[in-house]
């Protein structure tokens, strides 16, 4: 039963039921009325129809729908309809949409990709967003906003007032006053009464259908029975099964296909379709038949997928009604969302309803949100939509389902972990809907326990995860999808607490408390995990898992953020959650506390210290519950709290001591690893503390652990801090003043070195306790003031873009740096100063001196990079060239003290043993950065007494004791601290200034920097010696690595390189043959004709870059080739689409259309051609030994031929041998010949009179140069006429069918009186053909195979009689492109061109020009010739007519073929721009001219003013007779009366031109005769210089006026098919005969508008479905669906993505797209290769975003786009690929193929 039957006999049974809808609404209106009215008399009309309508059919195709809609709406959806409304519903619901103003909330559901916008400005947090539609009415366009993509599930927050600060409503959605506040009675009573009845059947009903247990029958009451069973037999048998597969995320697409296709037997494209469904719906019938054969299919499949030890794919057998009912479920679910949206009343009904719930049954919320995640895709989706559509665009609807899904979160939640689809499908995803809007998220706090939930679900699955110890634990190689299911949650508190309350209430403090006590749990759990201890000995054996942790706590970090700002608004709340911190830290006080108490002493002080090696016993750097309590401490003072308040006093807590000990072993520990001592725990510890200091991680570990110190540093004595300190860093000893001494008994090196860079860490730690202060609570500083110090930190490493700097800075809950704030009072933006280069911030001169060197968030390497630069610029500014220590903030009351550790004499003691260590020449355990590191904390000490922030410091007094400064003086002129030399003098003069200031007596007098250089002068001396010694040996060495890199650099820089070499070579050409020049200067060049000028006939030698020997190019000696690449294109087409490849089997000529042709280019690089047979030898046999598949296809194909150039790279997949020119092969006679055009057009048409078409064995038969006509030439010519009888052989491709004609003789015979001359000419060749090399032969051969197969996409053939018109084809195409390109680039035709296209021009044409003196299918050329002859003289109407053909395009093979056409007995004729080239040139120029007669409009020609009209009229009268007569001739308008001639003619000059600069080019590299100097200019390529060149008259006159012009324009325009095209009855464009350039497509300015557009694309393989990667090509326009299984087609012998298919139609093998959602240019080279650039679209920063990850509005950049389009036009994007495959080192290979 096919569709068409189906229909048909439905409308045969509908008459059964008169007006179908009518009784069923008519009886539920009568039942209505009695009160007895019940779902099931809704469900009695469904149980009888929708079998009927949506049953799939037995054995049907299970891909196409055959449901009838029409019924389905009238029987099934009208009849609802006309329930509710109790008349016309289109009427009803009208009115009721009315009496609703528009909803104020948009909700549009989010589908996978579609675009979303947010407002930087305005939105609450960044989950806040717009969709296009809503954006575009919205105030926020004119904001900073982010584009983005969704990944599906969300909705628009449009109109959402507690989504946005300002600006909540889009004009679609604005608030009608008058609406606002009247409540309008929005529900007539009755409409209100049976839609309730209504809804509640619907939702019963589907609700009872899609959540359906799976058995394989119907419900009871949905069965049909019996009775009703339809007497004509028209449904389905009721015994229909159908097998329905169900999408998993363990299998991929590549297995279902092949099990689809081996157990369905199905072919692989519905195979492809089947899985498509599966995965878009998450399920598909498949197979619809018995019972018995469904349950065969279904053990098949999950037989064949549940190999390798694979969970079997979800197959089930289902009855075909319940298939139907489904179906139809679904459907009345997009329905009743239709419904909804006519009114407020109805969403306030159907929320009504769905909540409603009975003592046995749950509500059908509670039902979905409970057996979700056992439905399928779409059904899913569908509730999803409902939902949201019903119940979130108002409040209390809202307020209501937000308490259901908390009530619901865990259950939902453990559903969503177990469960294997994506969180976008999954109802747990509704949490950003609910839990993000403010006050709903407070008010399930204070009522809902919301955070206990979330917390508790949380906690309920990390406890799985924990060891023996409590701590969590995880494993590699255990699979954890749960647990990272789990953290889910973590995203949901985040929503929930991502506003912060400004007013509290009890409920809410209490709420939140209890949820928080749960995040201290946590917290507990992951304190000290993932131990780790110093490996001794040996290695570590594996590698410990520590990602895990790190990615719990960077989810996790938001939340600790969040709750600590929460904390921190509210003291009961921040005293109670201060206090349960302190008690889970006494309670938990990490790895053996217990252990006992050392005493240690220093310096008079004598202190207790916690015993723990640190070296010795596990550390951990996860302590997120100390770290919490440091983040609460900071809240502290503004509270009036601190440590020893009252409301701390009577709970158990830890010491200050203890409270810092577990932060500061892991200090130490990070120390030790530094100092080398840990070089054994290998990797996975160096990740850890990379991350720990990273900017992703440090704000929640490094950032608050300083606090926490900072904290001890503020509550501990400070002596006895700074004692503890040392203890842990087992820096005692050091610190003793006999160290030295001591460590000379004990002379180990290794011990002291690390004792050296422990005393380094030591000290850096101290610094940054002491001088990182910018942190809110410690020290007096705003929350601005801490990112401003971040930036001034960033900028002075160097100035960086605007992504730079963001990616530098801490990211905030809504992904916002805050930069955008600050950054304008910190830096200039500097503009980019190129297209290709970006904008930088640079920093504004007078903050450089908040440099801190020290600064604690800047690696190793960002703080020398960053000191090099600031010494730099001070030098520059002639300062003291050292970075002193920055002044510091003032601190808060309750850090105050820790400004102490400065002077006390614990201190003291370490400044004072440090600086006499670094004047003891002989004290092992100096280094540089000690004493660095010691100035900069005298330093600061000196600032903190200088500001006087703390009355208590008197450092400089105290330090006087210690007898600091005379030890600095005594420093200043050591010459072991030379590099801080200009420190210490700072420190010096800053010390006096300040004890000066302070006591008002100078302690000595103050020193001078000039007074250490009179004293040092030898120093100086010497160090000047050595300082040149220095330099000399970085000279060596910076030559060696050049030599080395000179290679590289070459390459990388080829293109440069090569631009440099043209230029050179440009010049010494020009000056070498200047004699040349000079003599030949007082006539203008001519290339062609009788006036023919000299030669420019020069000898070069190259160089071979393979051996480096020097070759002379001869015409017998060794051949020299280029290296060069043949690449058929279809950048020139003038048409494309379907039928862009046509028949190109019968290559004669190059088609008017442009191509598609073969495109041939050369990087220019000469090679012997023997060298690089060798070379190409050696990389084929390297490639055979390649791994098959092991990596990304290599950058070339060795199987096409491919090679990178031995110089520069460039790939090429064939050469391009060097000749000499072609004029001094072959000594013509200089006799002019006075041949007329009329007698050569004649002799032509003698020749094409004994056209005869050669037997296919005579054919083959001939060898060399025995041609037919030799042997002809014993026949008469009677005779010749019975030659050809082969027509009928099947055998021969018609393009290879060959013909031939008479003998010369024959010609000049019948030529009578003209005769004579007519031999002069053919016969003016005085010298024999030469003789070539061997080898240049064979290279001649080879590039011409190269042509041949690329240009008509076949296996090489050398015999072929095609293969020279391939490369003749390639000729044309490439002068053409190339001709194209100088116009786009505004170039001279001649002077200017790149060495490369002057290298490939020249070779190319010489090439061809001696191809057919080389090539041994003499008679095939012959037969070339007369068959061009024929289509341009004979112009028979089964031929190709004027329209069809470029004429470039055929000037190319007939100036070249006709030679051997019209040639002496004697002697072959190369041609060299003779007369004989002359009259091709003219009758194909005429081609040309007629051709803009018939296809353009003179109508608007305007006369220039300065032309003298009256005596120009007559000289171009001519030009208005033959346009007059063509255009009478091919059935044309006739041009008005009031036409000028003159601008006609000016006209046609001008469209003339590009015709013949592609002449000129070809003229003179085939003849070498040098350019005018006038075609050397931009502008300089007139009408009169190009004919000039080229021999052709200049004069309308000369050119049109000879009867024999006017006879060849008729007989091209009375062509059947001329006059076809141009009635318009063909349906093909007509091909311009002067083309504008290709352009790519234009893009809009705006970017967000191409996103909105591909949001609208559908994949045209599946119904209206959106398209994952919408794909655009630059070059037509077309948008794609790429990289999906739906839209991939075969393309030879396998599949291929659409892209890579469209490649092969639109650009014959290279293309170039874009990819809109990710922003990223695409180019794509058959089979199987391709890359990724830089799309040409900028933000305001001048930065591109590949990817589309930063977001930020972005606009077209027109440069940019035009570097893409010459790349294009030139041809460049295969070598691009090559270039880009050949760089890349990704270990991932892209699947180009499948793009
Ligand atoms: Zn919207
Ligand atoms: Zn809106
Ligand atoms: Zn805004
Ligand atoms: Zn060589
Ligand atoms: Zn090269
Ligand atoms: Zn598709
Ligand atoms: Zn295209």
């Amino acid at each position: 039963m096919d569709r068409n039957i189906c229909y048909i006999d439905m409308t045969a049974v509908l008459p059964k039921f008169p007006n179908s809808f009518r009784p069923c609404v008519d009886t539920w209106m009568e039942k209505l009325e009695k009160g007895i009215l019940s779902p099931t008399h809704f469900k009695d009309h469904w149980r009888v129809w929708v079998p009927k309508i949506y049953s799939p059919e037995p054995n049907g195709s299970c891909l196409e729908s055959t449901s009838d809609e029409e019924t389905a709406k009238e029987v099934l959806f009208d009849t609802l309809e006309r329930f509710i409304c109790n008349g016309d519903p289109q009427e009803v619901l009208n009115r009721l949409s009315k009496i609703n103003s528009p909803p104020s909330v948009c909700c549009r559901v989010f589908k996978v990709g579609d675009p979303t916008y947010s407002c930087r400005e305005c939105g609450m947090d960044s989950t806040c967003v717009l969709c296009v539609d809503c954006f575009k009415q919205s105030a926020h366009r004119y904001h900073k906003y982010k584009m983005g993509t969704s990944v599906g599930g969300g909705c628009c927050d449009c109109g959402d007032t507690e989504a946005w600060k300002t600006e909540p409503f889009c004009d679609i959605h604005a608030v009608k006053p008058e609406a606002t506040e009247e409540q309008v009675k929005l529900l007539p009573d009755d409409i209100s009464e049976r839609a309730r009845i209504t809804f509640t059947a619907v939702l019963k009903y589907t609700y009872d259908l899609l959540t359906m247990e799976h058995s394989p029958g119907l419900p009871a009451d949905l069965c049909v029975k019996e009775v009703e069973n339809d007497p004509l037999g028209l449904l389905d048998p009721s015994d229909t099964y159908c097998t329905v597969l169900f999408n998993d995320e363990s299998h991929t697409f590549e297995q279902v296909i092949n099990t689809l296709n081996r157990v369905i037997k199905c072919s692989q494209k519905d195979s492809i379709e089947f899985v498509t469904n599966v995965d878009r719906e998450g399920r598909a019938v498949v197979k619809c038949s018995t019972f018995k054969h469904c349950s065969e299919l279904k053990s098949d499949i999950e037989k064949f997928t549940s190999r390798h030890g694979n969970r079997p794919l979800k197959v089930l057998v289902v009855h075909a009604h319940v298939i139907a009912h489904q179906f139809y479920a679904l459907k009345l679910l997009e329905w009743l969302q239709k419904i909804l949206g006519h009114s407020e009343g109805f969403r306030a009904l159907f929320s009504q309803v769905v909540l409603q719930s009975n003592s046995q049954d749950a509500s059908i919320v509670e039902g979905i949100l409970t057996r979700d995640s056992q439905l399928w895709k779409s059904a899913r989706t569908h509730w999803h939509r409902l939902i949201i559509h019903g119940m979130l665009m108002e409040y209390e609807s809202k307020k209501a389902f937000a308490q259901v899904f908390t009530k619901h979160y865990g259950s939902v939640l453990k559903d969503f972990m177990r469960d294997d689809h994506d969180h976008s499908f999954s109802i747990a995803s509704m949490s950003v809907q609910v839990f993000t809007v403010p006050t709903l998220a407070h008010h399930l706090i204070a009522y809902d326990d919301a955070l206990f939930k979330l917390l508790n679900t949380l906690m309920s699955e990390c406890s799985r995860k924990c060891n023996s110890a409590g701590k969590l634990e995880f494993e590699r190689n255990v699979p954890n999808g749960t647990f990272k299911r789990a953290l889910y949650i973590i995203y949901d508190l985040r929503y929930l607490l991502s506003s912060v309350p400004t007013v509290w209430t009890d409920a809410l403090r209490k709420g939140f408390l209890q949820g928080i006590s749960w995040l201290f749990d946590l917290l507990t759990k992951m304190q000290g995990m993932d131990l780790v201890t110093r490996q001794v000995g040996q290695h570590m054996e594996y590698e410990p898992e520590w990602e895990s942790a790190f990615n719990l706590h960077i989810k996790l970090s938001h939340v600790i953020t969040l709750a600590l700002e929460w904390c921190g608004t509210d003291r009961v709340v921040l005293i109670k959650a201060y206090r349960a911190t302190l008690k889970k830290l006494y309670e938990n006080p990490g790895i053996d506390m217990a252990h006992g108490l050392d005493v240690r002493e220093l310096a008079d002080h004598t202190v207790s210290c916690l015993q723990y090696d640190v070296s010795l016993q596990p550390i951990s750097i996860h302590l997120p519950l100390s770290r919490f309590l440091a983040g609460l401490h900071v809240h502290m003072e503004k509270f009036g709290l601190n440590f020893c308040s009252s409301e701390f006093q009577n709970i158990p807590k830890p010491t200050p001591e203890q409270l810092i000990e577990p932060v500061l072993r892991t200090h130490v520990m990070i120390a030790q690893v530094h100092a080398g001592m840990w070089r054994r725990n290998g990797y996975s510890l160096l990740n850890q503390l990379y991350f720990y200091h990273n900017v992703k991680c440090r704000s929640e570990m490094l950032d608050r652990d300083i606090v926490l110190l900072q904290i001890g540093a503020a509550l501990i004595e400070s002596n006895e801090f700074l004692i503890h300190m040392l203890n842990k860093f087992n820096l005692l000893n050091w610190a003793n003043p006999l160290f030295e001494q001591n460590a000379l008994k004990n002379p180990e090196e290794d011990s002291m070195r690390q004792t050296i860079s422990l005393v380094e860490e030591f000290l850096g730690l101290l610094i940054v306790i002491v001088g990182e202060r910018h942190v809110p609570g410690v020290g007096q500083v705003t929350h601005d003031d801490r990112i401003k110090k971040e930036i001034i930190h960033q900028l002075c490493i160097k100035p960086l873009s605007h992504s730079e700097l963001n990616k530098a800075l801490p990211e905030d809950v809504n992904r916002e740096t805050g930069m955008e704030h600050v950054i304008d009072s910190l830096a200039d933006f500097k503009q980019p100063s190129k297209g290709s280069a970006k904008g930088v911030y640079e920093l504004k001169s007078e903050f450089y001196d908040q440099y801190n060197v020290f600064f604690y968030h800047y690696s190793r390497e960002e703080m020398s990079k960053s000191e090099e630069a600031q010494r730099k610029r001070k030098k520059a500014a002639g300062e003291l060239e050292c970075c002193p220590p920055p002044t510091l903030p003032p601190l808060t009351e309750a850090f105050v003290v820790m400004a102490n550790v400065l002077q006390c004499d614990v201190m003291l003691h370490i400044v004072q043993i440090v600086l006499e260590r670094s004047i003891n020449l002989r004290a092992r355990s100096f280094s540089e950065a000690q004493l660095h590191k010691v100035l900069h904390l005298v330093g600061f000490a000196l600032h903190e007494e200088e500001k006087q922030h703390c009355q208590f410091m008197r450092f400089t007094e105290r330090a006087e004791k210690w007898g600091i400064e005379k030890l600095i003086e005594e420093l200043v002129s050591s010459a072991r601290v030379e590099a801080h030399k200009h420190l210490l003098a700072w420190v010096l003069a800053k010390f006096r200034q300040v004890a000066l200031k302070n006591h008002g007596v100078p302690i000595n007098k103050p020193i001078e920097v000039q007074e250490t250089s009179v004293q040092s002068e030898t120093a100086a001396q010497e160090e000047k010696e050595w300082r040149a010694k220095m330099a000399a040996q970085k000279r060596a060495k910076i030559m060696a690595q050049m030599t080395a890199m000179q290679k590289n650099f070459m390459k990388e820089n080829a293109k440069l390189f090569e631009a440099t070499l043209s230029l050179s070579s440009q010049t010494s050409k020009l000056t070498g043959s200047s004699m040349d020049l000079s003599e030949s200067y007082e006539e203008t060049p001519v290339a062609v004709g009788a006036g023919q000028t000299a030669k420019l006939n020069v000898e070069r030698a190259y160089t071979c870059i393979l051996c480096q020997e020097d070759q002379t190019v001869r015409e017998d000696g060794p051949a020299l080739v280029l290296a060069a690449f043949v690449q058929q294109s279809t950048v020139l087409c003038q048409r494309r689409g379907g039928d862009v490849v046509e028949d190109a089997s019968d290559p004669l000529f190059l088609p008017a259309t442009l191509g598609p042709a073969p495109y041939t280019g050369t990087c220019g690089h000469v090679m012997h051609s023997h060298c690089w047979q060798k070379y190409f030898d050696n990389i084929l046999a390297k490639e055979s030994r390649r791994p098959y598949r092991s990596r990304q296809p290599s950058s070339f194909d060795v199987e096409k031929q491919e090679f990178l150039c031995p110089l520069c790279e460039c790939l090429s997949n064939t050469v391009l041998p060097l000749l000499p020119p072609l004029g001094t092969l072959q000594t013509t006679s200089s006799a002019v010949s006075t041949l007329t055009f009329e007698a050569w057009l004649q002799a032509v048409k003698i020749a094409l009179k004994y056209k005869r078409k050669i037997q296919s064995n005579t054919k083959k038969s001939q060898g060399k140069r025995s041609s037919p006509r030799l042997q002809s030439r014993d026949k008469s010519v009677e005779d010749i006429s019975d030659v050809g009888v082969s027509e009928s052989n099947p055998e021969i491709h018609s393009a290879e069918q060959l013909f031939y004609t008479c003998p010369i003789d024959q010609i000049g015979i019948e030529l009578g009186e003209n005769g004579q001359k007519f031999m002069e000419v053919v016969s003016s060749t005085v010298a024999p053909p030469p003789v070539l090399s061997a080898n240049l032969s064979d290279m001649i051969l080879l590039y011409s195979q190269a042509a041949y197969t690329k240009g008509l996409g076949v296996h090489p053939h050398v015999e072929n009689s095609r293969v020279p018109l391939l490369a003749w084809e390639s000729c044309a195409y490439t002068i053409h492109s190339i001709e194209y390109l100088l116009r786009e680039l505004r170039k001279p035709l001649f002077g200017e061109l790149s060495c490369r296209q002057q290298d490939c021009l020249e070779r190319l044409v010489r090439l061809v020009g001696i191809l057919p003196m080389s090539w041994n299918q003499y008679n095939a050329i012959i037969s070339h010739a007369l068959r061009l002859c024929s289509i341009v003289f004979d112009n028979s109407s089964d031929g190709p007519c004027l329209l069809d053909w470029d004429s470039f395009g055929v000037l190319v093979p007939l100036t070249l073929s006709l030679p051997s056409l019209l040639e002496s007995e004697q002697a072959l004729h190369i041609p060299t721009g003779g007369l004989q080239e002359l009259y091709v040139l003219k009758v194909l120029f005429l081609g040309n001219v007629v051709k803009m007669m018939l296809t353009c409009d003179f109508s608007q020609g305007i006369l220039p003013m300065d032309i003298d009209g009256e005596e120009a009229q007559c000289s171009v009268s001519s030009v208005m007779d033959l346009l007059a007569a063509v255009r009478k001739e091919a059935g044309l308008s006739m041009p008005s009366e009031d036409t000028n001639a003159q601008a006609v003619w000016l006209q046609m000059k001008e469209m003339s031109i590009p015709f013949l600069r592609c002449c000129a080019l070809f003229f003179h590299f085939l003849t070498s005769i040098p350019a005018p100097a006038c075609l050397m200019e931009v502008g300089g390529d007139t009408y009169e210089n190009l004919c000039n060149y080229l021999g052709l008259p200049t004069t309308c006159e000369e050119l049109m006026s000879s009867h024999v012009v006017k006879d060849l324009a008729l007989q091209w325009c009375s062509h059947e098919k001329v006059k076809h095209c141009l009635s318009g009855a063909s349906s093909i464009a007509l091909a311009r005969p002067t083309p504008a350039v290709n352009q790519l497509v234009s893009l809009p300015m705006d970017y967000s508008e191409l996103i909105n557009t591909v949001s609208m694309f559908t994949c045209p393989n599946s119904d209206h479905d959106d398209s994952r990667n919408p794909t655009m090509c630059l070059v037509c326009g077309e948008m794609l669906c790429s990289q999906s299984y739906c839209c991939q087609t075969e393309l030879n012998g396998s599949f291929v993505g659409a892209c890579m298919y469209h490649t092969h139609t639109c650009g014959a093998g290279a293309c170039i797209f874009l990819r809109v959602r990710e922003c990223e240019v695409l180019l794509l080279a058959t089979p199987n290769r391709g890359c990724f650039m830089l799309p040409p679209y900028l933000d305001q920063y001048g930065e591109t975003d590949q990817g589309l990850h930063r977001g930020n509005p972005l606009r077209l950049c027109p440069e940019r786009y035009k570097k893409l389009h010459l790349l294009w036009l030139s041809h460049g994007i295969h070598e691009e690929i090559a270039r880009a495959l050949e760089s890349s080192n990704s270990i991932l290979a892209t699947q180009w193929q499948h793009l």
